[in-house]
C-alpha cells in the first residue's frame, strides 16, 4: 500500500462513530488489504482490534447474498429473479398497497451504517414522492435522545467540540460510557493526553467498573437510572460553592433560576443515597470541575437508551452551561455516537422527525423549502411525523402498516422486547429485505431480498461523531449482483415513476444534498466529493468563506441557535420512570457492548481472531446476587421476565453493582437457539420526547438452570 495515493484508496471505518481512517487496496488475488491511515486527522495510523481486521469481512464472501430473490406468495420458496423482476414487482406491490391504504401503509428501516448518500436519496424517496414520513433508522435506538437534548439545549442537533479538544481539557466527564472498549481510538487518545498531561483528570459515572475507569481518578459507581440525580446534585454542590460561570450565565443562558429551584430540592447527601455512592464523591467532582479551566462531558448509550434519556442528557449538558465550559477550547458537551454515520443520517434529514440539513419537519417554511428544491407538489411533505423504529413493528403488529423495507440492520437482535418484532413481521403483507448476508434472521420473513454492496464495495461519505465528514472509495467490486443501497433505491425509485432518481454517481447525489445545507448550520453547499478526496476529511460547517478544514468547534461566539440565540439550561423533575424491580424480578438488567464485537454481528462475527476476546454470550453478575441464588462461576443460568428468557454462563464480577446483571447486546440465534439473545428481556418503554428505549434498564430474576 503507498500511503500517499490519496486520490484512489482512502477510506473510513465502517463501525464506531469515531471515524479512524483507512488505508485499503487489492492484493493479486483481489483480497482486500488495510492498514490505519496515518495522515488521517482523527486515528493518525491508529485502528483498534475490530478495525484492524476489517479487510476480512469483505474478504470472505461465503455469507454474502449474490442474487435478487422474491416470493410470490407466503407458501412459496423465493426464487432467484433478475433486478428489473425484483424491483418492477416491489413497485407494483408498494404501489397496490400505498393506492388502498394511502402512505402511511408503508415503511423504510434503514441503519446508521448507511452511507449519507444512501440516507439522502432514501428519505427524499419517502418523504418528498411516496408521502409519508415513515422513514427511520436504527440511529433511533441509539443516539435519538441526543438530538432531542441538543436540539432543547443549544438550538440545534450539532456536537459543540471536535477531538482537538480532549489535548486541551483538564477534566472529562464520561457518563454511562465504556470508550475504552466502544470507542477504543478515541479512548487511547485520552490515554496518551493524561500521560502527557497528569493534571487531565477524569471522572467515569458507571454502575460497571469497566476498562475506562482503569483511567479513571473518580469512579462514580451509581445505581442505574439515577444519572439525573447525580447531576443535579453536582450541579447543587457547584452553586452552593459558586463556582458557577455567573457572566456566562446572565449573558448567554435562560433557564437558571428555575434550574436552581430544582437542584436545590434535594440535598446532596440525600442524592448520594439515591445514587448509591458517597456524597464526597459527589462534592469531589463537583470540585474537580470548579478547578478545570477546560471540561469535556462525553456520554453515550448510558444516558441515551433510557425512558428518561433526553434528561439525562439534558442534566448533563447543564453542568457545562452553568459553568460556561462551551464553546472555547477544552471545553463542551461530546456525545459518542455509536455507529459511523448517524451523524450523517441526522443532516439529511434521515429520522422519522426531521428534514434535511437540520431542518423541522413540522415547520412549515422548512417543508416548503424542501418541497420547492425537490420540485414536488407543495403540500406533498405530510407535516406529522411519520412512525419511528419501535412504533413500525407495533403498527405492523396492529395491522396499521402493511409493508416494511429493512436495510442494512438486523432489528430482530436489536429491537427492544424482541419477539415482538418477529410477531409483527409474520403480520405484514408484505417484507423487503435489503442485506449483504443470508445469516441475517431477517431473511426468513423476506418476501424480497435486495443483495447489497458491503463497506468497500461502494464509495460515498459519512460524518463521525465530531461533525467530520470523510470519503470513502470503492476498494473492490461487490459479489455477484449486489448493488449499492443507494443504486436499489434510485432503481426503485425510478420503477415507482419518480422523477429525480437517475443520478449518473455517489457525487452527484452528495452534490444536491450539499446544494440543500446552504445558509443553515450544517452547511456544506461548497463541498464535494473531489473537495474530500483531497482533504480526507472535513468538519462542518464548511464553505469557501470558512478555512479550508471547516469549522472545529461551535458557538465560540457564545450565539446559539436557539430563537433566543442563549442556550436553555433545562429543568425538570428528576423521576426514573423505568420499569420497577419486584420480588419476582428483583434485578436490574443492563445490556451494552464487548470490546471486539459490534452491533450484531453481521460483520465482526465473521472473524475468528474477534472471537478470541470473548467467544460466547454471558451474564456479570455480583458474586452477592450469585450466591444468594447458588450461583457459581461458569454455572449455566437463566434469566427471565414476563417477556422472555435467556440461558447462559455466569460471570461473577464484583465490577458491577450489587443488583444489577449485564448481558452483551451482540448475539442472536446461534444454532437456531435465541437463547443468547438480551432483547429477549428488555422492556417496551420509550423516552416520550426521543422515542428511544429503556435498553439499560429491564427487571428479571436469575437462577441457575
Ligand atoms: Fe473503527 Fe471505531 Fe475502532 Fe476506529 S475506534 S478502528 S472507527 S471501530
Amino acid at each position: 500500500i503507498k500511503t500517499n495515493s490519496i486520490e484512489k484508496k482512502t477510506t473510513i471505518c465502517c463501525y464506531c462513530g469515531v471515524g479512524c481512517g483507512i488505508m485499503a487496496d487489492t492484493d493479486k488475488l483481489g483480497r482486500v488489504t488495510i492498514e490505519g491511515d496515518a495522515d488521517h486527522p482523527v486515528n493518525r495510523g491508529q485502528l483498534c482490534s475490530k478495525g484492524r481486521n476489517l479487510h476480512y469481512t469483505v474478504n470472505d464472501t461465503s455469507d454474502r447474498i449474490f442474487y435478487p430473490e422474491m416470493r410470490y406468495a407466503r407458501n412459496q420458496p423465493r426464487q432467484k429473479v433478475s433486478w428489473d423482476s425484483v424491483l418492477e414487482r416491489t413497485a407494483a406491490v408498494f404501489k397496490t398497497l400505498i393506492d388502498k391504504y394511502g402512505p402511511d401503509a408503508v415503511a423504510f428501516y434503514a441503519s446508521g451504517q448507511c452511507l449519507t448518500e444512501e440516507y439522502y436519496v432514501i428519505n427524499k424517496l419517502v418523504k418528498g414522492f411516496i408521502g409519508t414520513n415513515n422513514i427511520d433508522t436504527n440511529s433511533r435506538l441509539c443516539m435519538s435522545s441526543a438530538v432531542a437534548g441538543y436540539k432543547m439545549s443549544l438550538g440545534e442537533d450539532c456536537v459543540p467540540v471536535c477531538y482537538d479538544d480532549i489535548e486541551l481539557a483538564d477534566l472529562i466527564f464520561v457518563a454511562g460510557a465504556n470508550p475504552a472498549w466502544c470507542h477504543p481510538i478515541l479512548w487511547q487518545r485520552v490515554e496518551k493526553a493524561k500521560e502527557k498531561n497528569p493534571a487531565l483528570k477524569i471522572i467515569v459515572s458507571d454502575p460497571r467498573k469497566t476498562q475506562t475507569c482503569s483511567l479513571a481518578d473518580l469512579h462514580l459507581q451509581l445505581n442505574p437510572g439515577t444519572d439525573i440525580t447525580l447531576h443535579h446534585a453536582i450541579g447543587r454542590a457547584l452553586i452552593e460553592n459558586d463556582d458557577v460561570d455567573p457572566a456566562f450565565i446572565e449573558n448567554h443562558t435562560e433557564g437558571f433560576e428555575t434550574y436552581r429551584a430544582i437542584v436545590f430540592e434535594r440535598t446532596v447527601a440525600e442524592a448520594a443515597i439515591i445514587c448509591g455512592i458517597e456524597e464526597s464523591d459527589i462534592r469531589m467532582a463537583a470540585r474537580m470541575i470548579a478547578d478545570a479551566n477546560g471540561f469535556i462531558t462525553m456520554w453515550t448509550m448510558g444516558l441515551n437508551q433510557s425512558v428518561i434519556g433526553v434528561n439525562k442528557n439534558l442534566s448533563l449538558i447543564n453542568l457545562n452551561l452553568i459553568t460556561g465550559h462551551i464553546g472555547k477550547p477544552g471545553s463542551g458537551p461530546l456525545s459518542l455516537t455509536g455507529q459511523p454515520n448517524a451523524m450523517g443520517g441526522r443532516e439529511v434529514g434521515g429520522l422519522s422527525n426531521l428534514l434535511p440539513a437540520h431542518r423541522d419537519l413540522q415547520n412549515p417554511q422548512h417543508r416548503a423549502e424542501v418541497e420547492q428544491f425537490w420540485n414536488i407538489m407543495p403540500g406533498k411533505i405530510a407535516a406529522q411525523p411519520g412512525l419511528t423504529a419501535t412504533e413500525m413493528f407495533d403498527a405492523l403488529n396492529e395491522g396499521r402498516l402493511k409493508a416494511i423495507w429493512v436495510l442494512c440492520t438486523n432489528p430482530l437482535i436489536s429491537l427492544p422486547d424482541v419477539r415482538k418484532a418477529e410477531a409483527a413481521l409474520q403480520k405484514a403483507k408484505f417484507v423487503v429485505v435489503q442485506e449483504i448476508s443470508h445469516q441475517s434472521e431477517m431473511i426468513k420473513y423476506a418476501d424480497v431480498v435486495l443483495p447489497a454492496a458491503a463497506w468497500a464495495e461502494k464509495e460515498g461519505t459519512m460524518t463521525n461523531a465530531e461533525r467530520r465528514i470523510g470519503y470513502l472509495h470503492k476498494i473492490k467490486e461487490a459479489p455477484g449482483e449486489a448493488l449499492p443501497d443507494a443504486e436499489i433505491i434510485c432503481r426503485f425509485a425510478q420503477k415507482m415513476g419518480y422523477k429525480g432518481f437517475d443520478y449518473p454517481n455517489a457525487a452527484a447525489i452528495f452534490a444536491e444534498h450539499a446544494a440543500l445545507t446552504k445558509d443553515t448550520h450544517v452547511d456544506i453547499s461548497d463541498l464535494s466529493h473531489a473537495i474530500l478526496k483531497e482533504k480526507r476529511a472535513v468538519q462542518w460547517p464548511y464553505t469557501k468563506t470558512i478555512n479550508g478544514h471547516g469549522t472545529a468547534r461551535l458557538f465560540t461566539d457564545k450565539t446559539f441557535y436557539t430563537a433566543s440565540q442563549r442556550a436553555i439550561i433545562r429543568s425538570f423533575p428528576d423521576e426514573n420512570l423505568s420499569e420497577k424491580i419486584s420480588p419476582d424480578f428483583p434485578l436490574i438488567l443492563t445490556t451494552g457492548r464487548i470490546r471486539d464485537q459490534w452491533h450484531t454481528m453481521s460483520k465482526t462475527g465473521k472473524v475468528n481472531k474477534l472471537k478470541q476476546h470473548i467467544s460466547e454470550s454471558f451474564l456479570e453478575m455480583h458474586p452477592e446476587d450469585a450466591a444468594q441464588r447458588k450461583i457459581r462461576e461458569n454455572d449455566l443460568v437463566e434469566i427471565a421476565n414476563e417477556r422472555g428468557h435467556v440461558r447462559v454462563k455466569a460471570r461473577l464480577s464484583d465490577n458491577i453493582k450489587q443488583g444489577v446483571v449485564f448481558l452483551p447486546m451482540h448475539w442472536g440465534k446461534v444454532l437456531d437457539s435465541d437463547l443468547n439473545r438480551a432483547n429477549n428481556l428488555t422492556n417496551n418503554l420509550v423516552d416520550p420526547q426521543s422515542k428511544e428505549p429503556d435498553f439499560k434498564f429491564s427487571a428479571v430474576e436469575v437462577k441457575l438452570y
